[in-house]
């Protein structure tokens, strides 16, 4: 059984849309796939029209949050999306990300990049606009030669010339809405240092005792080192230990299924979740024009 619980689409920034990333995961072979979109849960209809049969959707997102000055991310798996509290949360994140990236455009201008907002816009797509949105708008322009080299402090990286804060949750506050709705929290790439500062294991453990339900530990962004430390303060926390692509389409290098969950811990994490069910795909008629 293969499990795969981190995966973007067109709904935020994947380059796949939702229908393709299903199609694409069963042409992976994997048995279990999750939608986790930046702050939305726009792109599920989509996903489970499509469903093919074989393959399970696991819905969720990826909240944005922030303690201590450092960013960090909260997937969040199989919550009631109706749930106004959770539901509030995501809209007042997703708001602020027009306006941040118009900024970040502004700036842009400012250091002479000749960047429009009609091309972050169209980048975009009907996605929620965001920094690798811009990114690439940089690399049409030829700022960058990659996505990745964007995110430096020359650019978009955190603290950088370019770069805006956002609105984001307080994790806390995240574990408590999303188990308010019913669903299971995994800290996503916990040690992922190249985006970044790292949220102290002093502050994980807090957050283990606060709900917190697992860690992403077989990630891109982690080494082999990282990921046998993690597994063993994971071990230490009783956290549940995850692994996912965090597939972005052809926006990132990481394929589908790359690195998988195991089926253990997925069955922990469906028993633990009061929200909402896994999807059975049916192969309707949307998935059969594949
Ligand atoms: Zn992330
Ligand atoms: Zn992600």
């Amino acid at each position: 059984m293969r499990i795969d619980l981190h995966c973007h689409s067109t709904a935020s920034d994947g380059t796949d849309t939702p229908a393709e990333l299903v199609r694409g995961a069963a042409t992976a072979g994997l048995d279990v796939v999750a939608l986790t979109d930046h702050d939305t849960t726009r792109g599920h209809a989509e996903a489970i029209a499509a469903l093919p049969e074989g393959l399970t959707l696991v819905t969720g997102a990826e909240l944005s949050c922030r303690i201590d000055g450092v960013s960090m991310h909260m997937l969040a798996y199989l919550f009631d999306p109706e749930e106004p509290a959770l539901l509030a949360e995501r809209e007042l994140v997703r708001d602020d990300r027009v306006p941040r990236a118009r900024g970040m455009v502004a700036r842009l201008n400012e250091l002479g990049v000749p960047v429009t907002w009609e091309q972050v816009a169209r980048i975009a797509g009907d996605g929620s606009v965001g920094r690798p949105h811009v990114a690439t708008a940089l690399v049409e322009l030829g700022v960058v030669p990659t996505v990745s080299d964007a995110f430096t402090p020359d650019w978009l990286g955190d603290g950088g010339r370019v770069w805006i804060p956002k609105h984001e949750t307080d994790p806390f506050e995240a574990i408590r809405l999303v188990k308010a709705a019913g669903g299971v929290t995994v800290f996503a790439h916990p040690a992922a240092s190249k985006r970044g500062r790292t949220v102290p294991e002093s502050v994980i453990a807090e957050l283990a005792a606060a709900g917190l339900d697992g860690i992403e530990v077989d990630h891109m962004d982690h080494d082999a080192d990282t990921r046998a430390r993690l597994r063993g303060l994971a071990r230490d926390l009783g956290l549940l230990v995850t692994g996912s692509s965090d597939y972005h389409g052809s926006r990132k290098t990481c394929a589908l299924g790359e690195y998988t969950t195991d089926p253990e811990v997925y069955g922990e994490i469906t028993r633990r979740a009061t929200g909402a069910f896994p999807v059975p795909g049916t192969g309707g008629p949307e998935a059969l024009r594949a």
